[in-house]
């Protein structure tokens, strides 16, 4: 077997196209969708990420502010910014791009945002509303694009075991809360580093969604002939045969199309999808402003 491409970039660019009348009726309504990119520090791979979603941001159409901070930014300052674009009638989404300088609080930082303007949605008030199985606010982007790409390939979700690896607040808990809702139905196991046997959890899943970090991680021994299997993972890895010494990899190894029916490219699967979902939950929080 062979597994089908689950084209993040295609599933991305059908959301963009749907975005794209939303955004003309916001306009004509007088409101521009504005979202707010903030970046501490130098993490070359942070402004990576944040360079996609301004550029995305253009191509629709929507407003971004983009404000870079020096690492010895104090806590203070940051704070002080997040407040004044909660104040901010006409910004609609606020975005602190992960990782902080190790001297920020993180989490602390990121509950000052106002809950109708985080559209990275981690904010205790839209996690919690994730947890009481209301999923029509403003969900976290990674999990949420992986929900969606399944269902723009036509999954089937219902009554399937699904593994979750990884259980962080921004991807694999809410993937898994997001794999359990009503309406997707599955039937969930989160593992994570104390799990043991983790290969024998993963070979009785249906579904796989990896999101730990490692590098090919899920071998193709892991995985049930005919599984989905989804690549949350972004990882660089040394490469001498490329110019730059680097290389992408996901947390799947590649040999695992052998075996899967459905695998998701690195990149080009859930990294597009994540930054649709950035753009959606901005329209969204442009709409529920008005
Ligand atoms: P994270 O916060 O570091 O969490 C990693 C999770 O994986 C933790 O729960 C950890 O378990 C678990 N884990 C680590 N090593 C493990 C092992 N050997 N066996 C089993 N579980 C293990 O990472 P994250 O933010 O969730 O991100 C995960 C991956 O997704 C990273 O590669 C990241 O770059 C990528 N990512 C991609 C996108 C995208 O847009 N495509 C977005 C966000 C993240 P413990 O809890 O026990 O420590």
């Amino acid at each position: 077997m062979v597994a089908q491409r689950l084209d993040g970039k295609a599933c991305a660019s059908q959301v963009e196209a749907n975005l794209a009348s939303r955004i003309s009726k916001l306009k004509a309504d007088g409101i521009e969708p504005h979202l707010a990119v903030i970046i501490v520090g130098d993490d070359p791979a942070s402004h990576v990420y944040v360079g996609s979603k301004v550029k995305t941001c253009e191509r629709l159409g929507i407003r971004s502010t983009h404000i870079e901070m020096p690492a010895s930014t104090t806590e203070a300052v940051l704070i002080e910014t997040i407040q004044s674009m909660n104040d901010q009638d006409d910004l609609h989404g606020i975005l602190i791009q992960s990782p902080l300088p190790s001297h920020m609080d993180e989490e602390a930082l990121t509950d000052l945002i106002h809950p109708d303007k985080d559209v990275d949605g981690f904010h205790p008030q839209n996690l919690g509303r994730l947890v009481q199985g209301r999923v029509d606010g403003l969900l976290p982007c990674t999990p949420n694009g992986v929900m969606r790409m399944l269902e723009w390939a036509g999954i089937e979700l219902k009554g399937k075991n699904a593994v979750v690896l990884g259980r962080s607040r921004i991807v694999g808990m809410p993937a898994a809360l997001l794999l359990a809702a009503r309406g997707a139905d599955a039937t969930v196991t989160v593992a994570h580093s104390k799990t043991s046997d983790i290969e024998s959890v993963c070979a009785q899943a249906d579904v796989i969604v990896a999101a730990v970090g490692r590098p090919e991680m899920v071998k193709p021994s892991w995985v049930k002939p005919g599984a989905v299997v989804v690549d949350v993972g972004i990882n660089r890895v040394e490469d001498t045969t490329r110019e730059r010494g680097w290389r992408l990899a996901g947390d799947v190894d590649p040999g695992v199309a052998e075996h899967a029916s459905w695998l998701s490219p690195v990149p080009g699967g859930v990294g597009p999808m994540t930054i649709a979902m950035l753009m959606e939950n901005t329209v969204r929080a442009a709409e529920t402003s008005r």
